[in-house]
């Protein structure tokens, strides 16, 4: 399906998303119609509009006389709804792709303050210096045992949008030599962090929300439906379990909500160190006490599942957010301790040497970063094309290829 669009006089906004403003709030707020816009919708995508961030850029096309032709609204990196007036002027809303193109990106610099500071200052980047701070975090102290001159070596990917840097960048491989001596960090194929003799990094550990539970929905941050032909996401993991089921904390933190929202219920969302922060959704009640500002330590019971809000039977929809991001738990839900060993082993020996061997490539050549005038958000669509190009056709023309 195309969408014509006649542009003259258009104008493109771009604004961040309110604090604290739900969907529904928005719609009001800019007189645009329930009915279609959420009411319409069906049950997973009214609660994927609970998943807009804070203070994500979000785009707005109005007509000359300031009538709302179109607006994109991330809901994560991947997905973005899009909500449009077609030919006879109703609206409608759907769920797009964010295209996007992700480039392999890597660099060596010298120490000459910090890791953290150093890789700002050449890449412009807080994001990416994060992404290797984290990487070491526990395991090395850069402040004792790091001398100017020291170099360091990351290998990464990077999203873009339309030329821009989008979402956080994934970490492949870093390395720091410190006193002669190399540290490493290895992103394996099961896609956790294992450092170079084969033991995971531990960061963020947590606990399991539900005990003897069967996940029965994973993580997705976009899938095609086949049947349905549209995109779907999955921004946390489902626990079926029995109503009443105690939840526990899956870690020590801070209760930031324990309230009502139509698409998740009964929910409480904790916030820990680091900028993670746990959603626990659907729960038939909370323990007693269990409000904004109250401490719990991990395992601690905290409610119990339900079937409250957009549910079609009692189960746990746990969701993980770093930095407002949701992530798959399961990177980061411990199962038991992973150490690898046999196949596994193998398999990782061949990543960590590969890896390696680019290190030492990028070290002898002295990799220089390019620096970014980095834009650390999302970005969907080019203002000054979008008044030229119809964003629908070029959207499907991009998907095709
Ligand atoms: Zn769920």
């Amino acid at each position: 399906m195309l969408l014509p669009l006649l542009l003259w006089g258009a104008t493109m906004h771009e604004q961040k998303w309110p604090e604290g403003e739900t969907y529904l709030e928005y719609l009001e707020h800019h007189a645009l119609p329930l009915k279609p816009l959420y009411y319409d919708l069906d049950k997973e995508d009214q609660k994927l509009t609970e998943e807009i961030i804070t203070g994500v850029r979000y785009q707005t096309l109005e007509d000359g006389n300031g009538t709302i032709e179109q607006v994109l609204i991330p809901v994560n990196d991947e997905l973005q709804l899009h909500l449009y007036r077609d030919r006879a002027g109703a609206y409608a809303c759907e769920i797009l792709p964010i295209i996007s193109e992700t480039k392999r990106e890597s660099f060596t610099i010298t120490i000459e303050s910090s890791p953290y500071n150093d890789i700002i200052a050449a890449t412009g980047s807080t994001r990416v210096a994060q992404a290797f701070v984290s990487g070491f975090k526990n395991s090395l102290n850069f402040r004792t045992d790091l001398r100017k001159g020291d170099p360091l070596v990351m290998v990464y990917e990077q999203k873009y949008r339309m030329g821009k840097p989008f979402a956080e960048p994934k970490l492949e491989v870093a390395m720091i030599e410190m006193r002669k001596k190399r540290h490493y960090v290895f992103l394996n194929s099961d896609d956790r962090y294992y450092d170079e003799k084969g033991r995971e990094i531990e960061g963020f550990l947590l606990g399991r929300p539900v005990q003897n539970a069967r996940i029965s929905s994973r993580f997705t941050k976009r899938r095609f439906h086949p049947v349905l032909k549209r995109y779907r996401a999955h921004l946390g993991m489902d626990y079926a379990a029995r109503s009443g089921t105690p939840i526990h904390a899956a870690g020590s933190g801070t209760v930031v909500f324990a309230g009502v929202s139509r698409g998740y219920g009964k929910v409480i969302k904790i916030r820990h160190s680091d900028g993670y922060l746990t959603l626990y959704a659907h729960q038939k009640s909370f323990r007693r006490g269990m409000v904004a500002g109250k401490r719990v330590k991990k395992g601690e019971v905290i409610g119990y599942v339900g079937s409250t809000g957009l549910s079609t039977g009692p189960h746990l929809h746990f969701g993980l957010y770093k930095n407002g991001r949701a992530i798959n738990p399961e990177q980061v839900v411990q199962v038991t301790t992973r150490k690898l060993g046999g196949v596994q082993l193998q398999a990782f020996e061949q990543t960590k040497e590969n890896l390696s061997r680019e290190v030492d490539l990028y070290l002898a050549a002295a990799q220089r970063p390019k620096k970014f005038a980095f834009i650390d958000t999302f970005c969907y669509i080019d203002s000054e094309t979008c008044q030229q190009v119809p964003y629908k056709e070029e959207v499907l023309n991009n998907e095709t290829l």
